[in-house]
C-alpha cells in the first residue's frame, strides 16, 4: 500500500493510522450489513464487505436539497410518460427498428396495451434518479468548494434501482470512520438515510392496494446474485413494516416453469397468489435466455398482479426517452407549473438525437469533432454499455451510415467535482485516489394513469469511483458506496 498520508480537512493522518481505520471500517461494514455475497451453497455462505469509500465525500447541502425537492415531480413526470402511449411510440419508433431488446419489450407492451390495458391499471415505480455535480464551467474554488457546481441528471432508473439497502447501512460506517480519524463533525452533516425502508413502504402500499392478505410479493432475481444482501434489506424492511406480507424469490426461468395465469387474470406461483412482482432482473437482453422467459414476462404483464415496474414504465427509463424529454415542450406537456419545469430542466445535460435526419447528421459531426465532450449511449441498463472519448468517434464512424445509429443517443459529458478518497474493495489494496461521485435520489410512485396513490422521496445513494474510470456501477465493479458529508 502506498505510504501517502491522507490530509483530511487539515488533519494529517499517518499511514499507520489510516491502516487501523481501514481495518476497523471493514468490520463495521459487515456489522451494518454493507455486504456482498459472492457465494452461497447449501453448506457455505460467504459474505464480504461491499466496495466502499473509507470516508464520506463532501457534498454541498443545497445540492442534496435541490435534488430531493425535485424528486416527487420527477416521479410524477416519469409515471405520466409511461402512460402516454403516443409519446412512447413517437420516441421509440426508430429505436425498435434496430434494437432487438427494446423491440422485444415494445412488443410485450403493445400486446398488453391493445389486448388488456386495464387488467391492472395501477403500477409501482421504485425509482433512482442519478446525478453528477458538474464543474466544467467552474474556474476556481471558494473555501475548497468549486465556484460553480451544477447538478446534472445522468439517468432516471425505472427498473431494479439497487443499493437502497446498502445505503441504509453505510452512513453509520462513515460516521464511525470519521470519528476514528478524530475529525469533528456535526451529526446533521451525515444525515440519516433509510431508502430501503422507503422502498419497502412502496411495496407495502402496492400489496395493500392489491387487497388480498394471503397474496405474496415476488422478487424476480437472478441465480447466484452477488448483491443479494441489498435485496434482503428490502425484504427485512418489508417484514418489519408488516410481518404478514410474504416475500418469495424467483428467477424468470423458475417463474416460467411454475406460474399459472388463471382465467380471472390472477397469477399464481407454486399455487400462491401474487400481489406484487418486483423486478430486480429482466432489464438486460442476457436476462431473457429463452422464449419461455420472454413468454413469462408477457404473462406477468397480462396478469392482475401489480408490476414494479410494468413494461411501459421500464420503457420510460430508456435513454432515448430522456433525450426526447429534453426537447422543448416535452416536460411542460405533463407538468403545468412552469417553475417546476424550469427546476427539472436545469438538471438536464445536453441530449442529442442521432436519428437519421439532418439534425442527427449535425449531431454526429459535432461529436466526432470533440468526442471527449460527449457520451454515446445505447438503450441498455446495468453499466458498462456506453462509449467515451475516442471510442465515441470510432463507434460513430462505424454506425453513421446505417440505421443502427437510431439505437443510440448522444449526451453531453459531465465532468464531476474531483475529490480524494480511499476506495476499499475486497481483495485489493486500498489506494488514495482522485475520485468522482454520482448522487442518486430514491423515489416511490404508486398510481394508475390518472390517479396518484402514493408519491414519496425516500433517501439517497452516493457512489464514488476513481476519476480514471468512465463507467459507474457498483455491481459492475467500477464504483464504491459512499455517503454525502454535508458542507
Ligand atoms: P446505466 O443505465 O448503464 O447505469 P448510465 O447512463 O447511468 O447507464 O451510465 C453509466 C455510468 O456512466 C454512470 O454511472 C456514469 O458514471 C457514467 N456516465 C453516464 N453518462 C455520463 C455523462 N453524461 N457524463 C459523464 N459520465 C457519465
Ligand atoms: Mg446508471
Ligand atoms: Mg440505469
Amino acid at each position: 500500500m502506498s505510504a501517502t498520508a491522507l490530509v483530511l480537512w487539515n488533519k494529517q493522518l499517518s499511514q499507520q493510522e489510516i491502516d487501523k481505520i481501514i481495518y476497523k471500517a471493514k468490520q463495521w461494514a459487515l456489522l451494518h450489513g454493507v455486504q456482498m455475497m459472492p457465494q452461497c451453497s447449501p453448506t457455505t455462505c460467504q459474505c464480504h464487505y461491499a466496495p466502499m469509500t473509507l470516508f464520506p465525500s463532501p457534498v454541498p447541502a443545497d445540492v442534496i436539497t435541490q435534488a430531493k425537492s425535485l424528486q416527487k415531480h420527477y416521479n410524477y413526470l416519469m409515471h405520466r410518460v409511461a402512460n402516454d402511449h403516443e409519446f412512447l411510440e413517437n420516441s421509440l419508433k426508430n429505436v425498435v427498428q434496430v434494437d432487438e431488446f427494446t423491440k422485444m419489450l415494445w412488443d410485450i407492451y403493445t400486446e398488453v396495451h391493445t389486448k388488456k390495458p386495464n387488467t391492472q391499471p395501477v403500477s409501482l415505480g421504485l425509482f433512482r434518479n442519478d446525478y453528477m455535480m458538474d464543474v466544467k464551467d467552474s474556474c476556481c474554488t471558494i473555501k475548497g468548494l468549486p465556484a460553480s457546481l451544477n447538478l446534472k441528471q445522468i439517468e432516471f432508473n425505472t427498473i431494479a434501482s439497487s443499493f437502497a439497502g446498502l445505503s441504509t447501512g453505510i452512513w453509520s460506517v462513515h460516521k464511525y470512520n470519521l470519528s476514528q480519524a478524530g475529525v469533528k463533525f456535526a451529526r446533521s452533516q451525515i444525515p440519516e438515510n433509510r431508502p430501503a425502508h422507503g422502498l419497502a413502504l412502496g411495496l407495502q402500499a402496492a400489496w395493500s392496494h392489491y387487497g388480498v392478505p394471503s397474496a405474496c410479493v415476488v422478487f424476480i432475481v437472478q441465480d447466484n446474485e452477488t448483491n443479494l444482501m441489498d435485496q434482503k434489506w428490502l425484504e427485512k424492511n418489508l417484514c418489519d413494516i408488516d410481518h404478514n406480507i410474504e416475500v418469495v424469490y424467483s428467477t424468470l426461468l423458475y417463474a416460467a416453469k411454475n406460474c399459472i395465469l388463471k382465467d380471472d387474470d390472477t397469477l399464481l406461483l407454486d399455487g400462491k397468489e401474487i400481489a406484487v412482482i418486483y423486478f430486480r432482473n429482466g432489464y438486460s437482453p442476457d436476462h431473457y435466455t429463452c422464449d419461455e422467459v420472454k413468454d413469462i414476462r408477457l404473462t406477468m404483464e397480462l396478469s392482475k398482479a401489480i408490476k414494479c415496474p410494468p413494461v411501459n414504465l421500464q420503457l420510460a427509463g430508456c435513454k432515448k426517452i430522456q433525450q426526447e424529454l429534453a426537447a422543448p415542450g416535452a416536460v411542460e406537456k405533463y407538468i403545468k407549473d412552469l417553475d417546476i419545469c424550469v427546476g427539472i430542466r436545469q438538471t438536464f445535460a445536453g441530449q442529442y438525437s442521432l436519428d437519421k435526419s439532418e439534425e442527427g447528421d449535425k449531431n454526429i459531426e459535432m461529436a466526432m469533432l470533440n468526442p471527449e465532450k460527449f457520451v454515446l449511449k445505447p438503450q441498455r441498463e446495468g453499466g458498462g454499455n456506453n462509449f467515451y472519448g475516442e471510442d465515441v468517434r470510432t463507434t460513430l464512424q462505424k454506425i453513421k451510415d446505417s440505421d443502427e445509429r437510431n439505437a443510440y443517443i448522444l449526451m453531453e459529458r459531465i465532468f464531476p467535482w474531483p475529490q480524494k478518497n480511499y476506495l476499499l474493495k475486497e481483495g485489493k489494496d486500498p489506494i488514495l485516489r482522485d475520485v468522482i461521485s454520482e448522487l442518486g435520489i430514491y423515489g416511490v410512485y404508486l398510481g394508475s394513469a390518472d390517479t396518484e396513490i402514493y408519491n414519496e422521496v425516500v433517501g439517497h445513494l452516493l457512489r464514488t469511483k476513481s476519476a480514471d474510470d468512465n463507467e459507474g456501477g457498483i455491481a459492475a465493479g467500477y464504483a464504491t458506496i459512499d455517503s454525502p458529508l454535508l458542507v
